[in-house]
């Protein structure tokens, strides 16, 4: 047994080793993407947003196996939310879904929270009319 086998529940492995939404959106209407300095992690998402909906999402990450199954299982959970929905996503639901992640691997699933955000703040700085709309103050831009 490697020592993967013993530091990833069965789920994390499962979106390691069978990421979903992997790669790039055309014509995405947003884009996110954040790094983190412990793992050298990269992540980037992209989104499709139809009527205020999250209509389609896509990743990148490069980086260890906790970031691409937290990319991987974030994509998923966020399909189909509202920007406001999504705007309150947190990594706890990554790491929730996942089944839990290593405490030293929660910080990938930050990573996701974070590109998620960006992906979303780059949106509505595209749209500036949907940001009257929304419940969910937005960040000032970084
Ligand atoms: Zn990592």
């Amino acid at each position: 047994m490697s020592e993967t086998y013993t530091l990833y529940n069965s789920t994390v492995m499962d979106h390691f080793m069978h990421p979903r939404n992997m790669g790039d959106l055309k014509d995405a209407d947003g884009v996110g993407e954040v790094g983190a300095a412990a793992c050298g992690d990269i992540m980037k998402i992209s989104l499709k947003i139809k009527d205020g909906k999250i209509e389609d999402a896509r990743f990148k990450t490069f980086g260890c196996g906790s970031a691409i199954a937290s990319s991987s299982m974030a994509t998923e959970l966020i399909k189909g939310r509202s920007i406001d929905e999504a705007m309150n996503f947190t990594n706890q639901e990554v790491v929730d879904a996942l089944g839990g992640l290593p405490p030293v691997k929660i910080h990938c699933s930050v990573l996701a929270e974070e590109a998620l955000k960006a992906a979303l703040e780059d949106y509505i700085r595209k749209h500036p009319e949907t940001a009257s709309k929304l419940q969910t103050p937005v960040p000032a831009a970084a």
